[in-house]
């Protein structure tokens, strides 16, 4: 994993007359699974685009194993920072082994060590290698995107994951198998893990830490799952 600090973090939007996040600053220690919950428009969203740079803030920090994101070069940060959103965000015109080789492609692996990865992380998501690397994301249900989507952000076994309401379309059956094995991913194999979602019985489920959001992503708690059932 990888710790990430957020410094006095600030994002106005241009031509909006509050800030979309206000003056945020947070420590995440390396290999913890960190839920931030909160009502829709609070700034979840935003925080978690900043640090992988999809936009930048309009003042203060992020630092990932305290090296300033600004300085990792594009790729770099691919490599470092997986991203998985509610919308899937496929790319429709690829295919779905073409959408999960996109970031090990662009970081050098070879052909058949990329094949083989598409395979695994179908397989970890539950969709059948044989019946669905060749399909377009139109061929796909809603759940089916998203879980190709998360298999896209973890293809090239990023240190750090984020998260933006990944499981909001899957069946509750797949969700649960898919929460578990993303519990297992990061005490397994030590991810840093920042997930979004609305589902407070999911956080509760997920997270090492909860910060609860307010407004702007004003801090009203950030502690672990216990004391937070118990405040
Ligand atoms: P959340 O993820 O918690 O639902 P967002 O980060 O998406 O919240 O949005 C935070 C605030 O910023 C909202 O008021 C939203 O309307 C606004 N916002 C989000 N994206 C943009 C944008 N591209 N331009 C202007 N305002 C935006
Ligand atoms: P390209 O510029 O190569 O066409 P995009 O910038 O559209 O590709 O991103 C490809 C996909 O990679 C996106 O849909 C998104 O899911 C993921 N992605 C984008 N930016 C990042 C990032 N900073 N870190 C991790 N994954 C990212």
């Amino acid at each position: 994993g990888a710790n990430i600090r957020l410094e006095n973090l600030t994002k106005r939007y241009p031509g909006s007359a509050a800030p979309a996040v206000d003056n945020v600053s947070m420590d995440i220690k390396a290999g913890e699974l960190i839920v931030f919950v909160g009502p829709s428009g609070c700034g979840k969203s935003t925080t978690l685009k900043m640090i992988n740079r999809l936009i930048e803030p309009t003042s203060g920090k992020i630092l990932i194993n305290d090296e300033d994101v600004t300085n990792i070069d594009p790729v770099g940060l691919r490599r470092k920072v997986g991203y998985a959103i509610q919308s899937s965000g496929l790319f429709p015109h690829m295919t779905v082994a073409q959408n999960i080789s996109l970031v090990p492609k662009m970081i050098g692996w070879s052909k058949g060590r990329v094949d083989a990865r598409v395979a695994e992380m179908l397989d970890l998501v539950g969709l059948d290698p044989t019946e669905f690397r060749g399909r377009y994301p139109r061929q796909l249900s809603g759940g089916q995107q998203q879980r190709v989507g998360v298999a896209r952000a973890l293809a090239a076994d990023p240190p750090v994951l984020l998260m933006d309401e990944p499981f909001g379309a899957v069946d509750p059956i797949t969700r649960d198998h898919l929460q578990d094995e993303l519990i297992r991913l990061q005490h397994e194999l030590h991810k840093t893990i920042v997930f979004v979602t609305h589902d407070f019985d999911e956080a509760i489920k997920l997270g090492d830490r909860i910060a609860v959001l307010r407004e702007r992503s004003h801090i009203a708690q950030f502690d672990t799952p216990e004391a937070i059932l118990t405040n």
